[in-house]
């Protein structure tokens, strides 16, 4: 082992792996919380990712620009952490060394492990299969959108719902495994409530390239070069497709037709020298190239697919060591971000399972860039406070409450607590629903559990955000108020202030 080109190592060494919003959270709150100490930041890719502008809605309610940042210029601006611009390929937690793909040798002290997730494509040999993950693959996206008529979208999560509103001049069939859209998110009322959106999107779209302009940081594409590519950068967030043109080729349609409770069971990939008589061609007169079976039995052809069903935890760093896994794949965690089975060896962000921690009724693990951010943070916090002292660090306050906010079809949504009943399914007779519905304006659904709120989905500029939030936290009983929770006539933040 060559560690003589090692940086100044021994205690206070910290080691953040990977240069995402949970890695460079992570590498910056640890220098918040050790000055003194060295930080290394390992990060194969030239660019990395910053949570920046953090504002506070309420107490839990975050939003922020995700900000790249070539690797030289945060090297600059931050001269106390070290960019290793490799990956690393090993961890031996018995000396505590990291092999890096440079060659390198590094030791540490304290790691935390921020290496993300990788999509999940499904048919990933076939070259008209697209999945989307970070920059580089956003931007194959875009090419073969360029020239293409019509696409076939799988997958029912915040990804497929944005793509299938954002993409132009293209038809598009969203193939879902649901009986309702965006269930990731949403129950069946709040996808019967969008639904008329995606039909309208094309207005929609134009409305808003005329409004004012995002005022976050937008990912400057063209950064990476080509090479960069091959390497798994950092996933992408909010805005990501902003500086995409997501257009395709035929001006005269941009329609969704979803296909409800199917997957994708086989694909035919037309070769020249076996040409069928039935294929049928494109408005344009070319053959369609692709032929995509859905298990209802229906087949559309279409230009490509893209695969937008979910994430696998990137745990290759874990798998010789004796550490356990979900049963989502991520690497399992305790309460202070330990990685289960290991000394002084943590883990923030979408590597993550939360299986072994002890979760609040309110707080479930979601792979969003906020829980990223908030598990860096609080990774940070723990090495730093378990470097000078024994005792284990209370799980912060932001583990408390589910709360993520993002917007649909350009409205603002808010998410907050079991917002879909997740945890009381199994008591479903104490469940009860509130819903006020303004079409093409306001949706607002209220979970309540034995008169108490648990969760809810605000969609639509609500301003119910804290008032909920309060209500979900201090469990206050609202059976009282019946139907009346939701009366616009009714102020309810004055009724229990
Ligand atoms: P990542 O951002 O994936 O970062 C992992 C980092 O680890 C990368 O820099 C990678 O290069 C590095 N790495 C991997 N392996 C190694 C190794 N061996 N050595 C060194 N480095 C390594 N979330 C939202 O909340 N809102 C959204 O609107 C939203 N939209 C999304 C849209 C898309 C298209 C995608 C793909 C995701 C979206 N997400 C969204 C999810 C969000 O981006 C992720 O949850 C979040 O970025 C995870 O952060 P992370 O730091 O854990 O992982």
């Amino acid at each position: 082992i060559d560690i003589t080109n090692s940086p100044p190592t021994g205690k206070g060494m910290f080691v953040v792996i990977g240069g995402g919003i949970a890695g460079v959270s992570c590498a910056e709150a640890l220098l918040a919380h050790s000055p003194d100490a060295n930080v290394c930041l390992v990060s194969p890719t030239p660019i990395i990712k910053a949570a920046r502008n953090v504002n506070e809605l309420t107490r839990n309610l975050v939003t922020f620009d995700v900000t790249e940042i070539p690797v030289t210029e945060y090297e600059s601006k931050h001269p106390n952490v070290k960019v290793h611009k490799c990956s690393a390929v090993r961890i031996d937690t018995e000396d505590k060394l990291i092999f890096m793909s440079s060659g390198e040798t590094i030791s540490y002290d304290k790691v935390c492990v921020c290496t993300g997730a990788r999509q999940n494509v499904i048919f990933p040999e076939n070259n008209c299969v697209v999945g989307i993950r970070d920059t580089a693959t956003a931007m194959e996206l875009d090419k073969m959108l360029k020239s293409s008529e019509r696409v076939v979208v799988v997958g029912n999560g915040g990804i497929a719902t944005e793509l299938v509103f954002q993409i132009k001049n293209c038809e598009v069939i969203w193939a879902i495994k649901d009986k309702s859209i965006s269930n990731v998110f949403f129950d069946g009322g709040a996808g019967q409530f969008f639904l008329p959106f995606l039909q309208r999107k094309q207005d929609l779209l134009k409305n808003f390239e005329t409004e004012i302009p995002s005022k976050r940081m937008i990912y400057k594409v063209s950064d990476f070069n080509t090479t960069e590519s091959k390497t798994l950068g950092g996933a992408l967030g909010p805005d990501w497709h902003q500086s995409l043109s997501l257009t395709g080729t035929n001006d005269d349609i941009c329609g969704v037709n979803v296909e409800y409770e199917c997957e994708v069971q086989d694909l035919h990939v037309r070769s020249d020298n076996c040409c069928n008589l039935h294929e049928t061609k494109k408005p344009s007169g070319e053959y369609w190239p692709l032929h995509v079976k859905l298990t209802n039995a229906v087949s559309h052809a279409c230009d490509f697919v893209i695969s937008a069903t979910g994430v696998v935890p990137n745990v290759q760093l874990f798998t010789d060591l004796s550490c356990t896994f979900g049963l989502d794949s991520g690497i399992e965690i305790d309460e202070n971000m330990r990685v289960v089975g290991l000394y002084d060896v943590y883990a923030a962000g979408d590597v993550c399972s939360t299986a072994k921690w002890p979760e609040s009724p309110h707080w479930h693990q979601m792979r969003l860039w906020t829980q990223a951010r908030q598990m860096g943070l609080f990774a940070a916090q723990c090495m730093a406070g378990h470097s000078t002292m024994k005792e284990d660090i209370p799980l912060d306050i932001c583990f408390e409450l589910f709360a993520h906010v993002t917007s649909f079809f350009g409205k603002k949504v808010v998410l907050l607590g079991n917002y879909n009943a997740q945890k009381n399914n199994d008591n479903k007779n104490s469940l009860e629903f509130l819903l006020r519905v303004e079409m093409n304006e306001e949706y607002v659904k209220v979970v309540l559990f034995n008169g108490r709120v648990i969760g809810c989905v605000l969609i639509g500029e609500t301003d119910l955000e804290e008032t909920f939030e309060n209500l979900i936290l201090n469990q206050t009983d609202v059976s009282a108020l019946g139907e009346n929770l939701l009366d616009p006539n009714v102020d309810i933040a004055d009724y229990f202030d």
